[in-house]
């Protein structure tokens, strides 16, 4: 099967970025395991490791880690002979100062950039059309940023943020990873079903009891029986067991983009059917514009999966800011109807999902 996505996401996460910042703005201790955290108080500190940097991983120190632990380890390091770990504070502001400055490098590559965390980010780099320039942008990218703040940084590359951000996770540190869509299912199948970002503890241990340890065993479970067990959730596992994620690479924290989408009970391609739910969903995104703080918008984007899980998105932006609910109704017709027909639907395929968002909000 297919599941072709034609978006290329990039997902740009730094190396153990606290301890990096730290070994880069102090040469005291360049060069050395470096843990950044609580106080270890000689052995007897509470609180946990922030980030250990890939020397002092070496010796068992990992982030969330107790720091009595980590200190632990540091001290038989020393006692076999190696150099005991440099434990330091968490330097928010230096990191924050960073960050910022990473984050504005990040934008100059892509209009559409979303600040995943204090570290990490996602590019919608679309525009580049292939995966090879992708591959280029992000090698540019990874030097821009060792060049400039003195960090490496791990990149993934794949047709959605759910790929991008496993992808990068891959070969860290100074990783690039790149899946290409027709490569989704193959890497996806043989990882830990914990590769799955929102699989937590507790998820994972109920899975592990149902004998589901791989994410190609989480892909033999049906969409009902995940329903039952996790409920939405579950239906959302379904898709990403799948390589599956629409969601936009969307600017700043708060919400910039607004949507609704919908899977049918079943797969149709009735014209009626079809346009009576976009309505009801252009309805409910012109509803929560208003609740947002918002009047206007711009851009209107529509999702369509069809039955085979092939995923499109198509955009239009429009010159003028919109606010009525016919504009959005109209504009969003005209982007699913080429699916309706031989346009963009030659064979005649169903459609599974369909959603209606809106960007560029005023
Ligand atoms: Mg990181």
């Amino acid at each position: 099967m297919d599941y072709r996505e034609e978006r290329i996401i990039a997902h740009i996460d730094m190396d153990a970025f606290f301890a990096s910042v730290e070994e880069r703005a102090n040469s005291d201790v360049r060069g050395k395991p470096v843990v950044v955290g609580a106080d270890p108080k000689g052995g007897n500190g509470r609180g946990v490791v922030s980030t250990a940097n890939y020397k002092a991983r070496a010796y068992g120190i990992h982030s969330a880690q107790p720091i009595a632990r980590a200190w632990r380890f540091s001290e038989e390091a020393r006692k076999k002979g190696s150099e005991s770990a440099i434990f330091l504070p968490v330097d928010f502001l230096l990191y924050g100062r960073v960050s910022k400055h990473l984050m504005e490098i990040l934008h100059s590559y892509s209009g559409a950039m979303e600040e995943a965390s204090i570290d990490e980010a996602y590019l919608d780099i679309s525009f580049v059309w292939n995966y090879k320039k992708a591959e280029n942008l992000a090698r540019k990218i990874k030097e821009k940023i060792k060049y400039e703040e003195g960090i490496t940084a791990s990149v993934g590359i794949g047709p959605n943020k759910l790929i991008a951000k496993i992808a990068s996770g891959m070969e860290k540190p100074d990783g690039l990873t790149v899946v290409l869509p027709e490569r989704v299912q193959p890497f996806l199948a043989p990882l830990p079903i914990r590769e799955i970002p929102g699989i937590g503890p507790k998820t994972a241990e109920m899975l592990y009891g149902k004998k589901i340890f791989l994410v190609q065993d989480l892909r033999k479970i049906s969409e009902a029986e995940l329903y039952e067990w996790l409920g939405e959730w579950g239906l959302s596992l379904y898709e990403k067991a799948r390589g599956l994620d629409t969601s936009p690479v969307c600017e700043g924290e708060e919400i910039k983009t607004i949507g609704d989408q919908e899977t049918f009970e079943e797969d149709t391609l009735s014209p009626r059917l079809l346009s009576e739910r976009l309505y009801v969903m252009c309805k409910n995104v012109l509803g929560s514009l208003s609740q947002g703080g918002f009047q206007t918008f711009r851009t209107v984007t529509v999702t369509v999966r069809f039955s085979d899980f092939r995923t499109f998105t198509r955009s239009h932006t429009m010159k003028n800011p919109a606010a009525k609910e016919d504009v959005l109704r109209i504009e969003a017709l005209k982007l699913l109807l080429p699916f309706l027909d031989k346009r963009e639907n030659p064979y005649k395929m169903r459609i599974r999902l369909l959603g209606v968002r809106i960007e560029k909000l005023a």
